[in-house]
């Protein structure tokens, strides 16, 4: 192990019991992103906590969604200095403060430890990443280093419902950075995340006519009919090879067993490796013809997320950590996932984007949710590595 490694890891080993600490206490500021009272509560909070440790911190307020954060960390190495390079650009550093739990989860599921797993609403996806990227500039400030480039750290109050309010600044600021690191969880296997599928959400409805099933047969155009030929040709646009996904996860229709039903909707979820796929798919929807006469049908939403692409500028940013990582004694792999994050907005824009720089462990909007405590320090150590190299 190189002695800056060295160095950070057992200053961080030595913050355990406080990191945990922050993250007990972050948790137990539940912020569902429908809940802006308690986001804002939990916002403040988190800005405290950056103000204590040297940084500035904008918030941005919102009507209805929770308050966003920017919060500014000073580069140690007077980069701004350097002509003609890129060396005084900021590192972008996007963590989401909201999470998919309703406030009360908590009551029903405090945090708890078992082993060297620590449980509780949020602690994975994602309060660990804060936690982790707080010790991690505290710890190159207590130990006179500092990152090498200043930081903005955007903390939004809306990843998991679209990031629908906080897009806007999560694209201006990436414009004036070098890179993007993403404080989202880890995979399971401790992999980061080189590429994200990208995302679109659709409802199809089809609208027919009722009649009364027994004495009308003839003068109704059965909705769920023509419904039932559009999930076909819907599911039949998946092709797993290239990673394309179209699934119909909900449908809605009709009133009575003995009405011809007026109305029926198709919910789909999409996901694709590429601008190509996307485009390909977004045409197909949109195409989709009634297959009934007389039904028609209405197609609205459209692709969220553009996929976050395998890129060199990622594989390169993922290079530099292994790197850092072999350094500090451990192994890490490049993985990527079907779930979107904010960093399919920047990566998209072309900027190097490396994801699951936070916490290890499993089960994101699960119950099983979990962070592994020994793994706060070690992967706070790799995080600040690459805040005071790149
Ligand atoms: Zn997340």
């Amino acid at each position: 192990m190189t002695e800056p490694a060295t160095q950070l890891l057992s200053h961080l080993k030595g913050q355990s019991a406080a990191m945990f600490g922050t993250l007990k206490e972050l948790v137990e500021l539940e912020s569902p992103s429908s809940d802006k009272a308690a986001l804002d509560r939990f916002s403040a909070r988190l800005a405290d906590l950056w103000r204590a440790a040297g940084a500035q911190v904008e918030v941005l307020r919102q009507d209805k969604a929770g308050d966003h954060l920017l919060v500014h960390v000073s580069g140690a190495a007077n980069p701004s200095g350097s002509s003609g390079s890129s060396a005084g650009k900021p590192l972008l550093l996007l963590g989401h403060m909201d999470t998919v739990w309703e406030v009360g989860e908590l009551a029903r599921r405090p945090v708890r430890i078992e082993g060297d797993r620590a449980y509780g609403p949020g602690i994975y996806d994602m309060k660990g990443g804060h936690v982790q990227a707080l010790y991690a500039v505290r710890a190159l400030k207590a130990l006179g280093r500092g990152p090498r480039r200043p930081l903005t750290i955007l903390c939004n109050s809306d990843e998991e419902t679209g990031s629908r309010t906080s897009r806007p600044f999560i694209e201006a600021e990436a414009r004036k950075s070098e890179a993007v690191l993403v404080l989202e969880p880890a995979n399971a296997d401790g992999s980061l995340k080189t590429w994200r599928k990208g995302t679109g959400a659709y409802r199809v409805k089809a609208v027919g006519r009722a009649a009364h099933a027994g004495a009308d047969p003839e003068k109704g155009i059965s909705a769920i009919h023509e419904l039932a030929h559009q999930v076909l040709a819907l599911q039949a646009l998946n092709r797993p090879d290239s990673g394309t996904t179209v699934n119909v996860g909900v449908i809605q229709g009709g009133t009575r067993s003995n009405v011809i039903p007026a109305e029926a909707t198709a919910s789909v979820d999409v996901r694709v490796m590429n601008p190509v796929e996307g485009e390909r798919i977004d045409k197909a929807i949109r195409a989709l013809t009634p297959v009934l006469p007389g039904a028609a049908l209405e197609i609205t939403g459209g692709l969220n997320r553009p996929p976050m692409e395998r890129s060199a500028g990622n594989l390169a940013l993922y290079e530099k950590a292994r790197t850092l990582a072999a350094e500090l004694g451990f192994e890490i792999a490049a993985g990527g996932t079907g779930g979107g994050s904010d960093g399919n907005f920047t990566a998209a824009l072309g900027l190097p984007t490396l994801d699951g720089l936070g916490a290890y462990g499993d089960g994101g909007h699960a119950v099983t949710e979990h962070v592994a405590l020994s793994a706060l320090p070690v992967r706070a150590a790799l995080l600040a590595r690459l805040l005071e190299t790149l």
